[in-house]
Formats: structure tokens, C-alpha cells, sequence
């Protein structure tokens, strides 16, 4: 029996040293979504199982054995906890008919639940920004998103290469299809359990497979891009140009297939090897026929998912410090009157917009002091009954090398927000 007081495997908590790291990092997500004119879509957690195995795939890693699907004993419905974000924008669009005025840039953050075998950087449960340009047909659309992701890598100080690559349109795939059975039937023998399964279903996936043994007849299988037809051709030659035009490095990586079966054209990952093997931080591509696939009104989209955890990995590995905001002020009393007059002075300091801490609970000015400096706040705001009496308050720094001083209240909210310490 698994122990009841211990959260799930693979599932973590986010402690408040952490979630301040992470609420930097969202802060700095949102506006940089705000500034690209992306608006945020929330959707259930929960999906009906089915969603996602129309979106998604059924011969997919996620929906063969990483979901987390469980029947609703109320009504008998199988549910499924959401492994990734596109399913259910999707879904939203076209059930309340988004797009009927033209293409949206959506995004979303939140849980993702996938049943895999935990291990740094891969959970059970977790957290993805992700981003969908929906109704956009255009390489350009394709060349933004790779930018836009540039973008919050500089101000992440961190650097992620980026993999590109074309996956073309739906006949080049079957023409690709046909020859990729026609070479690993004529390489049954060292074929391994998942491309046997594969190979009739979805043979393209044998490709990314992560198998040592099959690199070799990986690497001389057929390659899409000679199938590719002009059209495809000429929209991945104009997402480069874009990317050219904008100084972005990358590599064309012909193996480069995505786990998800709904992407089309082009497709892209930023990988790292900072991580070890769980290097990929950011994943999307083109999926032009997803939304008609869902029983939408046909429609070209665009998108991407980055996986929080491991993007925070890469930045503490070397990226920017994620400030994380100590509280401005602890208020310490002493006395009846004193106490009253904290009261005001913690509403006032709230009210100019500093985060100040009332002490609560009584006990010696000594002990009170300890809670100040445990709390991390910059300075202790020190009230007593002479204070009360004349309307002001001790600033006492509780870092740094700065002098105690007595000031009026008025002039406290000045000291603290220009003081540095
Ligand atoms: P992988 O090959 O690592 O399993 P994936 O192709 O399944 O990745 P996507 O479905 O493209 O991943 O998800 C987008 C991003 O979400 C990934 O690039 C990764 O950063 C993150 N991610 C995916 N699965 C997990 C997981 N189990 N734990 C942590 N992050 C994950
Ligand atoms: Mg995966």
C-alpha cells in the first residue's frame, strides 16, 4: 500500500521557495505573450477520453499507455486527465465557434498529466506555457512562433538550439508512408518489439525511435523530403528565409518527426544539452489538419508546448536569476497603543503598495525581532508606545549595512520604496 501522506509519484509539490522562482518566470511569460497579441484560453483539466484519441493519435506514446483515464463512476463516462493543451484549445475553438471572425492567437499554462516513468525532467505531473495560432495558413505564422520563442530564451538568458524540419502535406506523408513499410518489411529481423507494432500503424514513428539497434536502418530509410511536393517545399524555404532574416541558427534534422500525429508542414523543437536526456524544452510545429480532424470547419494552426520544469532547469543551470520578491516590511509592537497604531501603519504601508508583514501572535520585542529576520522582509518597521504617541516608526534594515532611524509614517513609504537594502 502506497503511503496516503505522500503526494503521487511523479507528482511534486511547489514549495514557496519555488513557487516564487515560478511566478517570476510566469510574470515574465505573460508579458511576453501580451507584447506577441496572444489572449489566454483555460480549459477543464479534465477531457472526454475520446478528445484525444481523435486529436492525438491512437498509436501515440501518450494515448497507448501515458494517459491517466478513469471511468466516472456517476455516469459511466471515461475521462482523461489532460496530457498536453492542444486537444482541448481545439476543442474549445470549435465548440464555441472562435474563429468565425477570423484566426486567433491563443495560449495556455497549466498541468499536464502523463503516466511515464519518472525521472529528472519527466513527470507525472506537469506544468507547459503553450501557444496556438490558429486559422493562419502562412509560413509566416510558422516563422513568428520560432521567433517569439527566441525572444523569451534572451530574456531567460538561456540558449536552446533549434531542430527544424518538414513533415510536407498529407500525399507526400502516404507516399513516404508506402516506402518507410516497404523498407522495414524488407528489415524485419532487427525490427524491435514497438516498430513491429508500428510498422503497419504508424511506421513514421519508428523513426524517432530512441533505440540504439535501430539507428543503423534508421538512418537508410527513406527520406521524406524527397516526396515533399513544391508547395511544401516553397513554405518551409520561406519559414527559413524568415529565420535567416531574423539571425536565428537552427538545424534541419530530417528525423525530427514529433510524437503527436497531427503536425504537418513544419515542425520544430529547441533542445539543450544541459539536461541530460530529457533536453527538450520546447516542441510545436504546423498541424493544418487537426481542427477539421476534431469536426471543426477546416482551418490551418500553428503552435508550440514548452515544459516549465525543464526550461527552469536550463535557466538555473545558467540563465537569468528569477528575482523573487522578499516582503518590503515586518511590523513589530510592543504594547497595547503600539499594537493599535501597527495596525494602521501595516494598512498604510499596504495601501502605497508595500508588501508588509503584521506581526501577529505577541511575545517579547527580542522574539518579534527573530520573526523579522526570518521572514526575509528588508526591514523590520519597529513600533512601540513613544512611536504610537508620536505618529512615526523605527526603521530598523535588517540587511545590508544601514542605520536604524526614526521617521514619520509618511516619509517610512518613501524609505522603503527607494531603500535598496
Ligand atoms: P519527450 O520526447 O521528452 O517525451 P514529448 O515529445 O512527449 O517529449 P511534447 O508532447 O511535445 O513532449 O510536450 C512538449 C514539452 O513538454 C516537451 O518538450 C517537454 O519540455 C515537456 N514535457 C513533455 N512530457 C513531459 C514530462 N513527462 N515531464 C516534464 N516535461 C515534459
Ligand atoms: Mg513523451
Amino acid at each position: 500500500m502506497s503511503n496516503p501522506i505522500q503526494s503521487v509519484r511523479g507528482m511534486n509539490d511547489c514549495l514557496p521557495d519555488a513557487a516564487d522562482t515560478w511566478q517570476a518566470f510566469e510574470a515574465i511569460v505573460r508579458d511576453w505573450l501580451r507584447r506577441y497579441g496572444y489572449r489566454e484560453i483555460r480549459t477543464p483539466i479534465l477531457e472526454h477520453t475520446g478528445l484525444f484519441k481523435r486529436a492525438i493519435g491512437e498509436v501515440t506514446d501518450i494515448v497507448e499507455k501515458e494517459m491517466y483515464t478513469f471511468v466516472d463512476e456517476l455516469n459511466g463516462e471515461s475521462l482523461t486527465l489532460r496530457p498536453e493543451g492542444t486537444a482541448s484549445s481545439v476543442r474549445a475553438v470549435i465548440q464555441h465557434n472562435l474563429l468565425y471572425d477570423g484566426g486567433k492567437r491563443l495560449w495556455y499554462t497549466g498541468p499536464m498529466f502523463r503516466h511515464e516513468r519518472p525521472q529528472k525532467g519527466r513527470y507525472r505531473q506537469f506544468h507547459q506555457v503553450g501557444v496556438e495560432a490558429l486559422g493562419f495558413a502562412g509560413p509566416d505564422t510558422d516563422a513568428e512562433l520560432i521567433v517569439m520563442c527566441a525572444d523569451l530564451w534572451r530574456e531567460l538568458g538561456i540558449a536552446p538550439t533549434l531542430q527544424l524540419n518538414t513533415l510536407g502535406d498529407h500525399a507526400a506523408r502516404q507516399r513516404h508512408r508506402a516506402r518507410l513499410i516497404a523498407h522495414y518489411e524488407a528489415h524485419r529481423d532487427v525490427l524491435d518489439a514497438d516498430a513491429q507494432r508500428r510498422l503497419h500503424s504508424n511506421p513514421l514513428r519508428i523513426l524517432d525511435s530512441k533505440n540504439p539497434a535501430m539507428q543503423a536502418i534508421n538512418d537508410a530509410a527513406p527520406k521524406l523530403m524527397d516526396e515533399l511536393e513544391d508547395e511544401a517545399l516553397a513554405h518551409f524555404d520561406a519559414v527559413q528565409q524568415r529565420l535567416h532574416a531574423s539571425g536565428i541558427a537552427y538545424e534541419i534534422n530530417p528525423r525530427l518527426v514529433r510524437g503527436l500525429d497531427y503536425y504537418n508542414r513544419t515542425v520544430f523543437e529547441w533542445v539543450t544539452d544541459q539536461l541530460g536526456a530529457q533536453g527538450t524544452v520546447c516542441a510545436g510545429g504546423r498541424y493544418d489538419g487537426l481542427i477539421a480532424q476534431l469536426g471543426g470547419k477546416p482551418a490551418p494552426a500553428a503552435g508550440f508546448a514548452m515544459g516549465i520544469e525543464r526550461l527552469l532547469a536550463l535557466v538555473d543551470a545558467g540563465g537569468r536569476a528569477l528575482e523573487t520578491a522578499a516582503p518590503d516590511a515586518y511590523v513589530v509592537h510592543a504594547g497595547a497603543a503600539a499594537e493599535a497604531y501597527a495596525w494602521q501603519v501595516a494598512a498604510v504601508l499596504r495601501g502605497a503598495g508595500l508588501a508588509a508583514i503584521l506581526h501577529c501572535g505577541g511575545g517579547s520585542f527580542k522574539a518579534q525581532m527573530k520573526k523579522a529576520d526570518a521572514s526575509r522582509a528588508r526591514y523590520a518597521v519597529i513600533i512601540g508606545d513613544d512611536e504610537a504617541a508620536a505618529q512615526q516608526v523605527t526603521l530598523k534594515p535588517l540587511r545590508g549595512t544601514g542605520e536604524q532611524t526614526r521617521v514619520e509614517l509618511a516619509l517610512a513609504i518613501d524609505y522603503l520604496n527607494n531603500a535598496t537594502t
